[in-house]
């Protein structure tokens, strides 16, 4: 059921601390931890803690969870000293997505070409 942990999910094990990973931040609702393949500098993955398999998912069964992601994007990249920063929703197969645990991209610390690949 959407919102519920699920058992087959990395993130939700992550939120669980059933699986170690490099934690940057945590909220009452999200999680902000190191990607472990990162594509720059700085790569954190910015999770809420409920269970939403991408983040269409997310914003139309808890919008005001989707606001806090994002807001939570902000305020990580503000602990990370970034003035400039990109974030990345990628939703479905077709455009990378490989974990079904909504998530946001931080993506940091050198150059961004557009349009991306
Ligand atoms: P997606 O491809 O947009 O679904 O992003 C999933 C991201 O999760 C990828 O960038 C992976 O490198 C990252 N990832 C996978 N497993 C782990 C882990 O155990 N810890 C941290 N990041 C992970």
């Amino acid at each position: 059921m959407a919102g519920e942990p699920q058992e087959d999910c990395l993130f939700c094990k992550i939120v669980e601390g059933h699986i170690p990973a490099t934690i940057v931040r945590e909220t009452e609702t999200t999680v902000a931890f190191r990607d472990i393949n990162p594509q720059a500098p700085t790569h954190i993955l910015v999770i809420p803690k409920a269970h939403y398999e991408n983040a269409a998912a997310l914003a139309a069964g808890a919008p005001e969870l989707a606001a806090d992601v994002l807001r939570e994007t902000a305020e990580v990249a503000a602990g990370e000293g970034l003035d400039s920063y990109r974030t990345v929703f990628n939703t479905g197969s077709g455009a990378g997505q490989t974990v079904w645990h909504a998530h946001a991209h931080l993506l940091g610390g050198r150059g961004m070409q557009w349009p991306p690949g």
